[in-house]
């Protein structure tokens, strides 16, 4: 089958072939439609210093996707061939204390498709039936193929309750985007999303009802006050993993705050801690989405109105890779999706 395949250590992917993955009585194989790219696989392109220490070679990379099950295992049940499905891409084990009591997303033992274990970049792909989520007949398979990053912007904005409450986000980058949509419908009051990128503020603004504020040039301050947020915003998704936002989005928290972190920053990074005690702030790290309670929420949400397709900016068919990493790389773009149909 052809696959992307990062072959060995150094940057970019090579489109080859590779034998079509063996099963499993417990596994599926998921033909793919379509596939989304993320920030982790521009890593792995770019083979920072993160994938070198990370990503074994050769690998099949890729873990967004949306696909069609054509074989199953011969233990696998409740699922069928044709079924259209994507799935989670965090493989867990199932000895850690956390995954035994069902918190499957804390299991210290797991392991990513197309960052540890072979990939979805891939015309076929392995997955055990566990990891699947059939998609209803609304959720089309570009929609299916970005349901992992909508899963770490949902996951994130359900961290707290935001039910007529005022939201800041900082940075507008595809999951800042669809956090902001997120928020909107299940009741935010004011939503403002901040970046220093005015491409991804306007893209903002096409998805979701927000407040975009370029804080290269806007004070944040002056539209807290515009917007008649008395003492600031109760509610702070990180989404930038850039350290002056952190910084901003404490200094324009009410006392008692909630922060949900997401962004990743790219090294240590300094916290005026004295801030973070005295307004009583809460801070809760996210990692990925709860498995398998953030699907079904997502799901749903997705079925009674949710709309973030315009999240998507870019699609290729897979032959034309190149051309959506650079996509990818040129940072105005939201989601990049590769049709392998
Ligand atoms: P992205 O890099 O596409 O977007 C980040 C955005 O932040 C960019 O548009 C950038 O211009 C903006 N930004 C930079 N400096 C800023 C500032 N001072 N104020 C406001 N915005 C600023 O990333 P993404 O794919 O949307 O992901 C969002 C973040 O979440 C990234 O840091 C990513 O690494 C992280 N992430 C974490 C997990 C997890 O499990 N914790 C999963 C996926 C992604
Ligand atoms: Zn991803």
């Amino acid at each position: 089958m052809k696959a992307l395949v990062k072959k060995s250590p150094g940057p970019g992917l090579s489109f080859t072939h590779v034998p079509v993955p063996e099963i499993g009585p417990d596994d599926v194989l998921i033909k793919i439609r379509k596939t989304g790219i993320c920030g982790t696989d521009v890593h792995i392109w770019t083979w920072d210093d993160w994938a070198a220490k990370t990503v074994p070679t050769p690998l099949v990379v890729g873990h967004e996707f949306a696909g069609e099950i054509v074989a199953l295992g011969q233990d696998v049940e409740d699922l069928e061939i044709g079924q259209r499905c994507s799935g989670e891409g965090h493989i867990i084990g199932h000895h850690s204390r956390q995954a035994r009591a069902g918190k499957f997303h804390l299991d210290p033992e797991t392991r990513g498709i197309g960052v540890n274990v072979p990939g979805a970049f891939a015309e076929y792909l392995r997955l055990p039936a566990f990891n699947v989520v059939p998609l209803p007949d609304t959720v089309d398979d570009e929609i299916g193929a970005i349901l992992d990053p909508l899963g770490n912007a949902v996951h994130t904005a359900l961290s707290f309750d935001l039910i007529g409450e005022d939201v800041l986000i900082t940075g507008a980058g595809p999951i800042g985007i669809m956090a902001a949509a997120v928020a909107r419908h299940v009741g935010a009051r004011h939503v403002v999303i901040t970046d220093v990128n005015q491409a991804r503020l306007d893209l903002a603004t096409q998805v979701a009802d927000v407040v975009p504020v370029n804080v290269a040039h806007q004070d944040l301050r002056e539209v807290e006050g515009a917007l008649r947020m008395k003492q600031g915003f109760d509610v702070g998704l990180e989404m930038s993993g850039n350290p002056a936002a952190f910084d901003q989005m404490v200094d324009t928290l009410v006392m008692g705050g909630r922060i949900a972190m997401l962004g990743i920053p790219s090294g240590p990074t300094q916290v005026d801690w004295t801030k973070i005690v005295f307004k009583a702030i809460t801070i809760k790290g996210v990692y990925g989405r709860e498995i398998f309670e953030t699907w079904y929420k997502m799901l749903a949400m997705l079925e009674n109105g949710l709309d973030v397709r315009g999240v998507i900016t870019h699609r290729f068919p897979v032959a034309d890779f190149s051309q959506a990493f650079e996509a990818m790389l040129s940072g105005t773009s939201g989601k990049v999706v590769l049709d392998w149909t």
